[in-house]
């Protein structure tokens, strides 16, 4: 049951895609970072610095470190914050926590995922990549709104999500 947050299975499936798959084959070296503090602001600064931000909600799974409770969330939110330099590329993510109803102790706990899902988020990123850093047309833009099904699991509680209390907005503008 993937109720916790593995960095090196995002790691793993990262070097997959761009190695074994050649996701973004353009010769530049990408890597993977994480950062459990940064958020979706990007100032003049960083602009000027080529980062740019994509923000992707995903299905997760989470664990609370009291009591153990488990609960799926078809709304957890990864956000990216990436650029090109050079021929260095670099990625940084943050995964946002849910805190546990029953406890009601406002910890987050961060969340499990899927392969299949987090395949799902880096091909995602490697099209806003592809875009945004070399030029292509996005491809997972093409058509998607017909066929995007959206299957709920329980009421999404927002008092509850560290992105919905931070007021980290998921829809993509770029
Ligand atoms: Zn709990
Ligand atoms: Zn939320």
């Amino acid at each position: 049951f993937p109720a916790d947050w593995v960095p090196s299975l995002w790691r793993d499936i990262f070097d997959e895609l761009l190695c074994d798959d050649n996701e973004l084959d353009y010769g530049d070296q990408w890597s993977l970072n994480f950062n459990y503090s940064q958020t979706d602001t990007v100032t003049k600064e960083d602009r000027k610095r080529g980062w740019k931000v994509f923000c992707h909600r995903a299905y997760g799974d989470f664990r609370c470190s009291s009591c153990d409770k488990t609960w799926p969330s078809a709304r957890v939110v990864v956000l990216f914050r990436y650029r090109l330099r050079g021929n260095r590329g670099t990625v940084i993510m943050r995964p946002f926590g849910q805190a546990c109803r029953r406890c009601g102790d406002e910890e987050f706990d961060l969340p499990g995922f899927s392969r299949e899902e987090v395949e799902k988020a880096l091909l995602r990123l490697f099209s806003k990549i592809r875009k945004n850093c070399y030029g292509e047309e996005d491809e997972s833009d093409r058509g998607s709104s017909a066929g995007s099904a959206k299957v709920w699991t329980k009421p999404h509680e927002a008092s509850l999500c560290e992105a919905c209390i931070m007021g980290i907005c998921c829809q993509d503008d770029d």
